[in-house]
């Protein structure tokens, strides 16, 4: 008898990530609780790929008939350039996170933009109606950008130091997209930091939230430590605030989802962060 919790046997299905590196990851601890909680006799693990790499390594999820993959750094570009088809999200940021099969099809989709819209309705926040700025215009920043606008921001104002970059991601909103500066912050309901700006010991906050309304919503990305310096400056001003967290699971769950066809088992996902 084979199932969670219990040896792989010919039955178990294989799901895991690639990367470079890989092996500080905690996709294998999140999808692997998400098994346990759903009795299913999956298992989720690490593949370090190196770069140059990747349709190789693509060629053996097929192969292999590995069920589903996490795409992270440094290889999203280079798996939407290798998968048979992608998903309109994908297609948009360049950028594949999670791949699937369908039949003899590989298929690439970003759930990192969904993911984070998820974590802010988990948290009681909607975009929709909403006046946004991002800081940043990197991979997260831009999937963030695209998904703010499909949920119906008002606008979203990017902020970023190449200026160049700004415009493509800013671009990714549509007319409600245009680049900015810290003055924007004075009319924006939503705070969003996709930068790595406060990460780890990095003790500098990514923008002051002082000029934010009573009213206004801050969200950071960055998700070590959980309570960011921007998290700490905006409670500090009586601001809402939500974590990196919530967006690192639920993009998860959205790629379990799409894998299990099974709903996502939330609270053992996000339990399995810390581990
Ligand atoms: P990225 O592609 O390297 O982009 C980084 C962006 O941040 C760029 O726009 C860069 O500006 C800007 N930046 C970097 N250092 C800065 C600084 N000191 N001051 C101001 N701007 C700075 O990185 P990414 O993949 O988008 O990731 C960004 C952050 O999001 C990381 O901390 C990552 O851990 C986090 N993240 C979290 C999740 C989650 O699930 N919670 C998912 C993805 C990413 P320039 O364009 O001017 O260089």
């Amino acid at each position: 008898m084979s199932g969670p919790g219990t040896d792989p046997s010919g039955e178990t299905r294989i799901a895991g990530v690639i990367g470079w590196p890989v092996r500080h990851s905690r996709s294998p601890a999140i999808h692997n609780a998400a098994y346990r909680a759903l009795g299913l006799d999956w298992r989720y693990v690490a593949f370090p790929v190196p770069p140059g790499a990747v349709p190789a390594a693509l060629a053996g999820v097929r192969a292999l008939g590995i069920e589903g993959l996490s795409v992270t750094m440094p290889h999203k570009g280079a798996a939407a350039a290798a998968v048979d088809r992608l998903s309109a999200d994908a297609a948009a940021l360049g950028a594949v996170n999670s791949v699937h099969r369908d039949g003899e099809l590989l298929i690439g989709d970003n759930t990192d933009g969904g993911g984070f819209v998820d974590s802010l309705a988990a948290e009681g926040v909607d975009p929709a109606g909403r006046r946004c700025v991002v800081l940043g215009a990197g991979g997260a920043a831009r999937a963030v950008i695209r998904a703010l606008a499909l949920a119906g921001a008002a606008e979203v104002v990017v902020i970023n130091r190449d200026a160049r970059r700004a415009s493509i991601a800013a671009a990714l909103a549509g007319p409600e997209g245009r680049v900015g500066d810290a003055t924007a912050l004075a009319g924006a309901d939503l705070l969003v930091n996709a930068t790595p700006v406060g990460m780890g010991d990095d003790a500098a906050v990514a923008i002051d939230p002082g000029p934010l309304p009573a009213h206004a919503v801050v969200a950071d990305l960055v998700y070590h430590p959980r309570q960011t310096p921007l998290l700490v400056a905006a409670e500090a001003c009586g601001l809402r605030t939500v974590g990196g967290i919530g967006m690192l699971v639920h993009q998860a769950a959205r790629q379990l989802e799409a894998w299990t066809g099974l709903a996502p088992p939330i609270d053992a996902m996000a339990a399995a962060v810390d581990g």
